[in-house]
């Protein structure tokens, strides 16, 4: 818990408005409304109630986001990748030094803990840190041609990039996207989800504050049928990096594809916690408990089902439930250990998925329902929820649920494990809990998954490529691999004068 020291807390639970945080895009270096002067509402998901609007951009803010975004991609390539670098590092520690006001407006927004929204920050600038190191060592190959032919390949930044990002993380799939696009010499366009627009244009306006040049980094506000769906399609816009549902993802491509635009896709997940017979009980529970209770599940890669051995199934189920009961549920700023879902839409589908569990008679371990706090009761909160011993083809081991709602499926043995944690048409991520490494080693060679971790189902950081496979989508992000990702290949090939007799 964090104690209340934050100026932006105190005034917000005091007045229930929200100091002058930026309310247009951020185009050109400069916040602006839109063109159409349409605006849209922004509530804070912890009281159900609207607090403020924002620009919402239509297809004159699009056309004018590219052409700011084209002129700044003309200057950005062409500084110093020794420059590039700095702007990085000192935009880390910028966000460091705004930790306060970005997590305020991450939480009022998103609806999630405080704590979490620093941590997010923490994270994000360590992610800006570590691309810093990446503009001045990006290098292309020399190919052996023999004498006569010189042969090298040359990395090209893209050009100007779209990042269409989601409303679960918007400060750290910000920095996931931008940091390594930016190293690369690209220039970029976020469009932040419409429920959580404000951190987005904080941290482009830091990223001005850090020397990016204006139109490097543009924000444009809306909605996704329309400001996201313009940018998909704008014949400028070469690569799109998405991160959000299955569906929009395939609408998105389509309209890459008429452009011939790459795109990166970042989709859902339903990634299994695996415990084997032989784990450390605790350790599980506690690692279970972290991967789909954090942010109250609204993560693509949470540990939304548990696949648990027959023989340690009640034990660990009940250490779960105990650890479960402790989690206290409300406002983010308020202390909660749980916050908020983000939108009544998406509470609403959370709760229609336990309906369903209720009418086929699964059975409910603990939760199952809305949570009603009495400080703020037009909050949208969701009990911290366990659905116990549910079969493969079950909607609450199928579907993506994005709440705070585990699935346990039960399994017999290492092999009855690996085919139920195979049985989604996701793969993104997929943890292992045992104390026989070569057990779990064997898993992790076997199991259909982006990325697998072993005894720690948070493990790695930035450092660790990050990306799907399936229905979770594919292309990868963090680590070096996405500098490559946002670089094509030049490849250069010139003759050289030769004589034999000339070499010494
Ligand atoms: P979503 O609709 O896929 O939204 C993701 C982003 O795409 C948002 O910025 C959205 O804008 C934008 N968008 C929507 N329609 C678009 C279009 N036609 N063209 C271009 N961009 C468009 O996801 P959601 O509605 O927020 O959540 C729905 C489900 O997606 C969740 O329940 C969850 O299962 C999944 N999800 C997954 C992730 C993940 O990290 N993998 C994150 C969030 C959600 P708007 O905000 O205006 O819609
Ligand atoms: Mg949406």
């Amino acid at each position: 818990m964090t104690a209340v020291v934050n100026p932006w807390i105190k005034a917000y639970l005091e007045s229930g408005t929200v100091p002058a945080l930026p309310d247009g895009h951020l185009i050109d270096g400069k916040v602006v409304p839109s063109l159409s002067a349409e605006r849209m509402e922004i509530a804070d998901p912890g009281t159900g109630h609207v607090f403020m609007s924002v620009a919402a951009g239509g297809a004159a803010d699009v056309d004018a986001a590219v052409a700011s975004a084209l002129r700044g991609f003309r200057i950005w390539r062409d500084t110093a990748p020794v420059e590039r670098g700095r702007v990085l590092a000192r935009m880390a520690a910028l966000m460091l030094r705004d930790i306060e006001r970005l997590a305020f407006a991450e939480t009022v927004t998103v609806g999630k803990t405080y704590t979490e929204s620093c941590n997010n920050v923490r994270s994000a600038a360590r992610t800006f840190e570590y691309y810093a190191g990446a503009p001045d060592k990006l290098q292309g190959d020399s190919i052996p041609l023999g004498p006569a032919q010189l042969g090298l390949t040359l990395l090209e930044p893209l050009g100007v990039v779209a990042q269409i990002i989601p409303w679960n993380y918007p400060i750290t799939t910000f920095a996931r996207g931008i940091a390594p696009a930016l190293a690369a010499g690209c220039s970029v366009i976020a469009k932040p989800a419409e429920t959580t627009p404000l951190t987005a244009v904080m941290l482009a306006q830091l990223l001005c504050e850090a020397g990016l040049p204006a139109g490097a980094c543009n924000v444009l506000l809306g909605l996704g049928t329309v400001a996201g769906a313009g940018l998909s399609a704008h014949a400028d816009v070469a690569h799109i990096t998405f991160t959000g549902s299955p569906g929009v993802g395939t609408a998105v491509m389509t309209a890459a594809a008429q452009h011939y635009a790459s795109v990166t896709m970042e989709l859902g997940g339903k990634s299994p916690l695996i415990a084997l017979a032989d784990c450390d009980i605790e350790a599980a529970a506690d690692g279970a408990v972290a991967a789909i209770y954090e942010n109250a599940g609204q993560i693509c890669s949470a540990g939304s089902r548990l696949v648990v051995d027959k023989r340690i199934h009640r034990a660990l189920v009940e250490a779960i439930t105990v650890r479960a009961g402790r989690i206290t549920v409300g406002h983010g700023l308020r202390g909660s250990s749980m916050g908020a879902i983000n939108s009544r839409r998406q509470m609403e589908r959370i709760l229609a998925f336990l309906d369903q569990a209720k009418t086929m008679g699964s059975t409910v371990a603990f939760g199952g329902a809305r949570h009603v706090n009495s400080i703020d009761p037009d909050g949208w909160f969701i009990q911290p929820t366990l659905l116990d011993d549910l079969p493969i083809d079950h909607p609450c081991v199928q579907e993506e649920i994005f709440g705070p709602v585990l699935s346990v499926q039960v399994v017999d043995g290492t092999e009855d494990a690996l085919r139920a944690a195979n049985s989604t048409r996701y793969g993104l991520m997929a943890g292992i809990y045992s104390k026989d490494i070569g057990a779990a080693l064997a898993l992790a060679r076997d199991i259909k998954s982006g990325q697998v971790t072993i005894n720690n189902y948070w493990g790695g950081g930035v450092e660790v490529p990050f990306g799907g496979v399936e229905q979770s989508g594919f292309g990868r992000e963090k680590g070096f691999a996405a500098v490559a990702s946002y670089c094509r290949t030049k490849s250069l090939v010139a003759k050289v004068p030769y004589s034999q007799n000339a070499r010494v």
